[in-house]
């Protein structure tokens, strides 16, 4: 599943075959994505994209009278290719520009979304969402204010995307296991001291991925559009049964909300 970084990279990626042009025309070949496509989303036609946003793995392409709002999904990427390129198979949206490109959402499980936003409005996919974890509104008095008196697990705690967005199951694994949090503590319970241990490793790691998906990244013009998984270095997750990086005890795998959560039980209090 595309998490934050990949998503981030994927903006990098099509911004600057899109940002300043001109869209000539919006095919919606298949409709039937998370949400019905709406027709709105052809009021880009004839707009120039002023800017490629992201707010939490939403990506927005944003014109003079609103915004198309793009997610990806499980299974989505974001291909920049020649207008004249044959379509692939799930290649469910297109944006043509006059510069002859076109970018093409492709998603083979079609949890992604494409969406629509009018000028001056907040669609509801993005009310009430935490902040982006990698600004100054992310800070470790946050997390504890917000988790006073919560008896969820810390894990699922910052995965809350009420909490703070982006934080997926990757990064909670790997931010809990570097800050020597339990994944299962009761967020309710954790200390300020903790909390200000962990803010600035989960921004450290995502950075990390998205610095590291940004150096390999090619030209999204020449290449497949995936910026795929990175292959990043990860020190728990996916890593069951295999020797913690730090005291070789065996790491644990558990589930919490359905996730792999993998941990080391004497590193991680
Ligand atoms: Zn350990």
């Amino acid at each position: 599943m595309p998490e934050l970084p990949e998503v981030e990279v994927s903006r990098l990626g099509i911004r600057p075959h899109v940002e300043n042009q001109l869209v000539v025309d919006v095919k919606i070949h298949n409709p039937n994505l998370r949400w019905p496509v709406p027709e709105e989303v052809r009021s880009l036609i004839g707009q120039v994209i002023d800017s490629v946003e992201r707010r939490a793995k939403y990506l927005l392409l944003n014109s003079h009278v609103g915004s198309m709002i793009l997610h990806l999904g499980m299974s989505g990427n974001l291909r920049v290719v020649p207008v004249t390129e044959a379509l692939k198979k799930h290649d469910h949206i297109e944006i043509h520009f006059d510069n002859g490109l076109a970018l093409r959402l492709n998603d083979p499980r079609r949890f992604g979304a494409c969406l629509w936003q009018e000028k001056g409005v907040s669609h509801a996919v993005l009310q009430k969402l935490g902040p982006e974890p990698l600004t100054e509104a992310f800070t470790a008095k946050h997390l504890y204010e917000c988790s006073r008196g919560k008896k969820v697990a810390v894990k699922q705690f910052i995965m809350d995307n009420h909490v703070v967005v982006g934080v997926g199951n990757i990064y909670a694994n790997e931010s809990l296991f570097k800050a020597g949090i339990h994944p299962k503590c009761e967020a309710g319970k954790v200390s300020l001291a903790r909390f200000q241990r962990l803010t600035p490793i989960i921004k450290e790691t995502l950075a990390a991925a998205i610095k590291q998906g940004g150096t390999t990244l090619k030209d999204f013009a020449q290449s497949d559009g995936k910026p795929g998984y990175f292959a990043q270095e990860l020190l728990v997750y996916g890593r069951k049964g295999q020797p913690c990086v730090t005291c070789f005890t065996e790491l644990t795998e558990i589930r919490l909300g359905q996730r792999s959560t993998v941990f080391c039980k004497r590193c991680q209090r």
